[in-house]
């Protein structure tokens, strides 16, 4: 396993103030409880994989967490600042616009599939949500953008079309695009697993790296050896609920329960 460096704060905040805390959250579709109580804590500079059975809740928490998704109880905090609600239950909403803004630009979201606008070079992607979204100086996100370009290895892709670029190249130029925010956490959901198996490790390679730097990130993944070597903390959801959690090498080591057990045998 990987020893991690921790970071610098490299904000004004306290670094103790964890980047997202999750109390008590709960999330229906419909008559559908989906998420049944989760907590979950992401310091500063760690990274927390959430692993588990497909359905079991995994991007809906995610989705919840950047308030893509609303959720009808529990409390969300981004660094210290709990999200402001109105209204109860299924009618439940965040209360805030800008508060909802400004917290899910600092979260950026990494996709299953990519998800690059086709009709925009590699470039064009990762400086078109800091021009529009974060008005930044258009000839300094270039620059920015160029740099993280070239430190997911593409930098050489910077005028091709997605179209043009491999499944794994594709990926890593989503992860540029993510950086290029300048978030104070990444959120991964199953960034390796639309690629084939030798692309695969390219993005995996990405990833690690960017755990050692001490970048704050919550990765959802069916690649268990990738959970523990970056992890700092491994949540195993069932059916909405932690059924297990803790360090890497308890999980993976020496899983309590006999669905974590299960899960781990049955290859993730
Ligand atoms: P995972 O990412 O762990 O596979 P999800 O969070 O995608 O799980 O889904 C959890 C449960 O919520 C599943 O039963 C799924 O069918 C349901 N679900 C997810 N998204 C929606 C939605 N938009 N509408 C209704 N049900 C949904
Ligand atoms: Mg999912």
């Amino acid at each position: 396993m990987t020893v991690k460096t921790r970071p610098t704060a490299q904000s004004t905040n306290d670094a103790a103030t964890p980047v997202i805390e999750i109390r008590n959250l709960h999330k229906s579709y419909g008559q559908l409880e989906v998420l049944k109580g989760i907590d979950m804590v992401a310091p500063k500079g760690h990274v927390i994989s959430l692993i588990g059975s497909s359905g079991s809740g995994k991007s809906t928490l995610l989705r919840c967490c950047n308030l893509l998704e609303d959720s009808q109880q529990g409390e969300i905090t981004f660094e210290g600042e709990p999200v402001k609600w109105r209204g109860e239950g299924l009618n439940r909403q965040p209360a805030d616009r800008s508060q909802v803004t400004r917290i899910r630009t600092n979260l950026s979201m990494v996709f299953q599939q990519f998800n690059l606008w086709s009709h925009m070079t590699i470039l064009q992607n990762v400086m078109e949500a800091p021009v529009t979204v974060l008005k930044r100086d258009p000839v300094e996100v270039e620059a920015k953008a160029r740099e993280y370009l070239e430190k997911v290895g593409i930098g050489d892709k910077a005028d091709a079309w997605p179209a043009m670029l491999s499944g794994g190249q594709q990926q890593r130029a989503a992860i540029a695009r993510a950086l290029c925010m300048e978030p104070r956490a990444l959120l991964f959901d199953e960034p390796t697993s639309a690629l084939d198996p030798e692309l695969e490790q390219e993005v995996v390679k990405v990833i690690k790296a960017l755990a050692d730097e001490g970048r704050t990130m919550l990765l959802v993944t069916h690649d268990m050896r990738l959970a523990a070597d970056v992890s700092d903390h491994v949540v195993f959801l069932h059916q909405g609920r932690t059924e297990e959690e803790g360090p890497p090498d308890a999980v993976f080591g020496n899983p309590q329960t006999a669905r974590l057990q299960g899960f781990l045998s049955a290859g993730g």
